[in-house]
């Protein structure tokens, strides 16, 4: 047994870290360990996972150290630095040299009620177990707080099943990491969720009402009726130990250190969250990480110093991708906006413009880790690029940092891959990239498609198959719900990227209504209301209008329930009539008018065939050569209802003049002189790109035919969320390819796809006339399930040039997809 003792006060992360750092540089030291946790350290920054079916040893970070004497469930009480000796209820622990690593506490702001029963915070494994307990069938729940904790915490509330509500202090949501414009676009991400968003709002007043809480808030008439409250808004360092046996304590609190680690007494180390390293607390993991490296190596005799922290982070919550990286502010900036895909990208460059200093990304965060990783070098050459395919090839110089949690370099993780690590698994076991917080883990994937290694197509970490895979798996064995396919072929519970996608896929092989019973939790909150959720938690009202053509009459009641219900109406681009602002409670009464005038649902929620827009064609224009808006409306008709991998535009003009555009869409049609040509593949938005030619010349009935088997093929093929342009772009051979199976049947599944769209023709039902005739169905649409008849109160409307609109917004510059390619300079 070693003479020199060390204890050390706290296993999580960083201390385990440390452990892990300390018994390999060197074992001569006697270790005891103080642990407050019935268990050893387990990944807290995955904690989410807990929800998602991943079980405390899922999460456990425990591992072999030998010679150590871990005392789980055993806090420190006292420290006694004259004595050198550390008191816990067994008694007292000497030591030589003593590291703190007791972390952080979830911050509580003291307001009335913030004990009672049924309000939480979110740390450990046991908070997570609490409120899975105080969840179970229950219906809404509240988080306090809107920055990367909160979210995590409304995202595990959802998981659960619970209606969410998170209430925001700040102005906007990741008010440290974001600027305004992307608070504004996550809010509208996470509003699509289904989550409500309430900024500049805290709670003052918690009471306890009938079993249930009720918070009150500062804004005059707002308060919550709910089941259970989160707070999540900020962490504060465990620093009591410290501060009452007279260690120095940082300003804003934390046990104060040098770059070494050292505290005020030269015998005792901070490292993690607790630690103020030279005055400041960092709330993540790297950091802790790096001051474990360097105290372990300072006991074993080195002298390394705290080299910097680097705050970027990233977070993916239910699909929805944030990141920050270097710097959020500085003298230049190049932004990109594009409102209707709900993506947001700020690059920050240097006073010269030749240097990235640092950025943010909402919506699409594909391409962080390259962004990140070339914080400190040249500007990255084209952004739109990079944002719509996140593809390019890394160019990386072989000193940029990969993994920022572990320090880990492209060249260290190229050497791996040369030796013959051939998937991220073995690239984590063996470089330790990706085992942090994983934002780096598309990274890896690109590195070794750099290094010559194919990369796995899975859906997500529950399973392995691609959405091609899932989808015939579907096909041959006739499952009808995500339970049984994720019990027969998958892991876990599921996660916001296979569970919308499996749904997709048992909509498109027929599985019935897609409110049916399990169906419905699977959707997102578009599909779960077959409403498109606006900026100000109210709907939208999309009718279908086949080829944009109307009668008086429907146009008359269309223009009637606008009126009767304060709804703003606009004629769109794909030619019919949006009504926006109509409240989730008024949806049914709203579409029952409809319905009955014999309008049906346009699906402008869902991910499937929006409109088919038309020219006036032959019979009103002198230059038609086809009935263009015969054949539109013919196609909208056919396709309508059809659930795809991403949603499907179209368009027929009549002759080559193009007026409908058509080569804009996913598959266009436009009249020839001998019949028609169809187009495949095109795309408007964020990448345009114009759609290739598939056939010439062609009639009525071949063309259709071929539109039948390019969807199914398609439907069957694509991955996840790929648009038809980047499916035609990915097909070996290309469009010819494509020709050769949906003309010459090179697969011989032409057979197959023609009976699938028959199928489809013949089952279509509206879906929105399936919600009116079913109350079952009809009982979700209220804006709080615990008072089904009380409006939201927090919507609020103004009027502008005649219309509503929601309060705040009208007349305030809307940017469209932008790229400011010349960077900006900030006044
Ligand atoms: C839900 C969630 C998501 C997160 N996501 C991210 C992320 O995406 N990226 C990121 O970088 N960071 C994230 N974090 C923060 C990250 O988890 C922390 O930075 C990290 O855990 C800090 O490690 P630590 O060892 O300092 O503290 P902790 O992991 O909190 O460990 C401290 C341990 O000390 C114990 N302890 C305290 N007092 C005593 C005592 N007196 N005696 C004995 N034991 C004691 C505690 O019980 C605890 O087990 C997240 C945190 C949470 C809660």
């Amino acid at each position: 047994m070693s003479d020199k003792r060390l204890v050390v006060v706290g296993d999580g992360m960083v201390g385990r870290r440390f452990l892990e750092a300390i018994t390999e540089r060197d074992p001569s030291w006697a270790v005891t360990v103080l642990a407050e946790e019935p268990r050893p350290a387990y990944d807290r920054v995955r904690l989410s996972a807990f929800f998602d079916g991943v079980g405390a040893e899922g999460l456990s970070l425990a591992s072999d150290l030998p010679g150590v004497d871990l005392r789980l469930g055993e806090p420190a009480t006292a420290l006694d630095r004259a004595a050198r000796t550390v008191r816990t209820a067994s008694g007292s622990h000497p030591y030589d040299k003593l590291v703190l690593a007791t972390g952080s506490a979830a911050f509580v702001p003291p307001i009335e009620g913030a004990d009672l029963d049924g309000v939480f915070v979110y740390r450990t494994i046991e908070d997570l177990e609490a409120i899975k307990a105080r969840a179970e069938g229950r219906r809404h729940g509240v988080v306090v707080g809107g920055g990367l904790l909160g979210l995590e915490a409304a995202g595990a509330l959802r998981l659960l099943g619970l209606e969410t509500q998170i209430v925001e202090f700040a102005p906007w949501l990741m008010a440290r990491q974001l600027d305004e414009a992307g608070g504004g676009v996550l809010k509208q991400h996470i509003e699509k969720l289904g989550i409500g968003v309430a900024c500049s709002t805290g709670g003052t007043r918690i009471e306890e009402v009938d079993g249930r809480l009720r918070m009150e808030t500062d804004r005059e008439g707002l308060a919550y009726e709910t089941d259970l409250i989160v707070f999540a808004a900020g962490v504060r360092p465990r620093d009591g130990l410290a501060r009452e046996s007279g260690l120095e304590i940082g300003e804003r609190g934390g046990i104060l250190t040098d770059r070494s680690c050292l505290t005020s007494d030269p015998d005792v180390y901070a490292i993690g969250e607790v630690a103020a390293m030279e005055g400041t607390c960092y709330g993540l993991v790297a950091p802790g990480y790096a001051m474990a490296e360097v105290a372990a190596d300072r006991l074993a005799g080195g002298e390394a110093t705290f080299p910097g922290a680097d705050l970027s982070t990233k977070l993916k919550l239910l699909g929805v991708d944030v990141a920050q990286f270097g710097a959020a502010d500085g003298p230049l900036a190049t932004t990109y906006l594009d409102p209707a895909e709900g993506v947001y990208a700020k690059l920050v460059l240097s006073d010269d413009a030749q240097t990235l200093l640092g950025g943010m990304l909402v919506g699409n965060a594909e391409p962080y880790p390259l962004l990140r990783a070339g914080v400190g070098g040249p500007v990255p050459a084209a952004l739109a690029d990079l944002l719509s395919s996140g593809e390019a090839e890394t160019g990386l110089p072989d000193t940029a940092q990969v993994c920022s949690c572990n320090a880990v370099t492209k060249a260290e993780i190229m050497g791996a891959v040369r030796e013959g690590c051939a998937d991220v698994a073995a690239l984590k076991d063996c470089t330790r990239a990706g085992t942090g917080c994983g934002s780096c883990v598309p990274m890896l994937k690109q590195l070794l498609a750099e290094g010559g290694v194919e990369v796995s197509t899975s859906v997500c970490e529950h399973f392995t198959q691609s959405r091609a895979e899932l989808f015939d798996i579907v096909k041959v064995t006739g499952i009808t719900t995500f339970s049984e396919l994720i019990a027969r072929h998958g892991t876990g519970a599921g996660c916001d990227l296979c569970k919308p996608a499996v749904a997709s896929i048992l909509a498109s092989l027929g599985g019935g209504h897609i409110l049916d019973g399990e169906q419905a939790a699977l959707q997102d909150t578009n599909d779960h209301f077959l409403a498109n959720l606006q900026r100000n938690g109210t709907y939208s009202v999309v009718p279908r209008i086949p080829g944009g053509e109307i009668t008086p009459e429907k146009l008359i009641v269309i223009g009637e329930v606008a009126r009767d219900f304060g709804l703003y109406t606009k004629i769109t681009g794909g030619q019919r009539i949006d009504m926006f602002g109509a409240r989730v409670e008024d949806l049914p009464k709203i579409w029952r008018r409809l319905v009955d005038a014999g309008f049906e649902s346009g699906h402008a929620y869902g991910k499937s065939l929006r409109t088919v827009k038309s020219c006036v064609g032959t019979d009103w224009c002198r230059y038609g050569v086809q009935d263009s808006v015969k054949m539109a409306i013919d196609l909208e008709l056919r396709y309508r209802g059809l659930r795809s991998p991403h949603k499907l535009k179209s368009a027929v003009s009549g002759c080559a003049r193009e007026c409908a555009e058509a080569r804009g869409k996913d598959f266009g049609v436009i009249g020839t002189e001998n019949g028609w040509n169809l187009y495949v593949g095109g795309n408007g938005g964020f990448t345009p790109r114009h759609a290739d030619l598939l056939l010439a010349d062609v009639d009525s009935e071949t063309l259709v035919r071929t539109i039948d088997r390019f969807l199914m093929f398609y439907i069957a093929t694509a991955d996840r969320l790929q648009r038809t342009s980047k499916w035609v772009e990915s097909l070996e051979g290309g469009i010819d390819y494509l020709r050769e199976v949906l003309v010459e049947d090179r697969l011989g599944i032409c057979a197959e796809l023609d009976a699938r769209m028959a199928a489809h023709v013949e089952r279509y039902a509206d879906e929105w006339k399936g919600v009116l005739d079913d109350p079952e169905k009809l009982q979700r649409f209220v804006s709080f399930v615990n008072a089904p008849d009380t409006p939201d109160p927090s919507i609020e409307f103004e009027t502008v040039r005649g219309q509503r609109f929601p309060a705040g917004t009208a007349g305030r510059p809307q940017a469209g997809p932008v790229l400011l390619g010349t960077p900006e300079r900030k006044r």
